[in-house]
């Protein structure tokens, strides 16, 4: 390349960046708290672990406790662990990690699996935090695999461990200690972000519990079985699940059994839709129904179960957020 072109190319770049120095010099100081772009297989040139997260409560858990000492990267945005399947992009993105976090249960860990083998990354663990042994005596059975329900996809537990705050902490722990192993000169770092977030998701329960303190009538029927222990942490009961997967329509017959069920005694009147599938027509199909057959203040309330998200929303305080937005919700319509 001669000098002049050097010349030109050097201009460039310098408009470029005086164009856009939040997009060239912020992301820079800041890549484990803002925009954790996906299919950016890029990792900033600093010492640390390379962290990867299947999709977004994960990420906030891992940002939260690795603070500037690792980065962190997210998977899934738009499709979550239910449908997304890992592209050639996806799979870079673990090439270089060495640390993989996902759920399991039969949740995200076939996506886990292909990504980790199509990578060739023989250096990354996987770490399925819904497996851990310390976990095992705490998981759940869905609602849909409870006696008098029918199957369901995600085998014998509900994988939604995010949904509750109790549970987030004992996930927060072992991403903490996955953190320091991989990293022990940082040791103390992990331990004080992970007992600062660990207050954070406590204040959260405690949030929750106010806002449910006066309800009496403390049943629903979810859109998908996904409320096992958010349920718990609450005091709420799941008396039945609308899609079997998310967004597969009930059929005639578990429409049927759910009026059974939602018509009582003794009656239940919450229905939860997702805004993931805001064109669903099951829910007021359902709401319809029961008004007619006495469960006259039957009502849709909207819960994000917090599997996608906009890449420009993942900040760190994201899943409080949104987990703040689903229990102002719930309690606004609960009585
Ligand atoms: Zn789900």
């Amino acid at each position: 390349m001669d000098g002049g072109k050097l010349w030109l190319k050097a201009l460039a770049v310098g408009l470029i960046a005086s164009a856009f120095p939040l997009l060239i010099f912020g992301c820079k100081n800041n890549t484990s708290t803002t925009n954790p772009t996906a299919h950016d297989a890029t990792w900033p040139d600093k010492p640390g672990p390379k962290v990867v997260v299947s999709f977004a409560p994960l990420y906030c858990f891992v940002a939260n406790v690795a603070g500037e000492d690792a980065v962190v990267k997210n998977v899934m945005t738009s499709r979550g662990p239910h449908d997304f399947d890992p592209t050639e992009a996806d799979m870079k993105l673990v090439t270089k990690a060495d640390l993989f976090f996902i759920i399991g249960l039969g949740l995200d860990d076939k996506q886990g699996d292909k990504m980790k083998t199509g990578s060739g990354n023989k250096n990354l663990k996987l770490v399925e935090l819904g497996e851990s042994e310390s976990l095992k005596t705490h998981l759940l059975k869905g609602v849909s695999n409870q006696p008098g329900h029918e199957g369901h996809d995600h085998g014998d537990k509900d994988p939604h461990l995010w949904l509750s705050p109790d549970h987030a902490v004992k996930l927060v722990n072992l991403i903490r200690d996955e953190l320091k192993a991989a990293d022990p000169a940082h040791a103390a770092g992990y331990e004080s972000r992970a007992a600062a977030y660990v207050l954070k998701l406590n204040a959260l329960k405690t949030y929750g519990l106010e806002k449910f303190k006066d309800k009496k009538d403390r049943r629903l029927v979810s859109f998908h079985d996904s409320l096992a222990y958010f349920s718990k942490a609450f005091n709420l009961e799941v008396s039945g699940v609308l899609t079997k997967h998310p967004g597969q329509e009930p059929d005639a017959k578990e429409m049927k059994q759910l009026i059974k069920v939602c018509t009582g005694p003794p009656q239940v009147r919450l229905i939860t839709t997702e805004p993931q599938y805001s064109t669903s027509t099951s829910g007021q199909a359902l709401q319809k129904e029961l008004a007619a057959k006495g469960v006259a203040s039957a009502e849709l309330v909207e819960f994000d179960p917090l599997e996608t998200v906009r890449p420009e929303d993942l900040t760190l305080d994201w899943y409080e957020k949104k987990m703040r937005e689903n229990l102002d919700k719930l309690a606004e319509k609960m009585k």
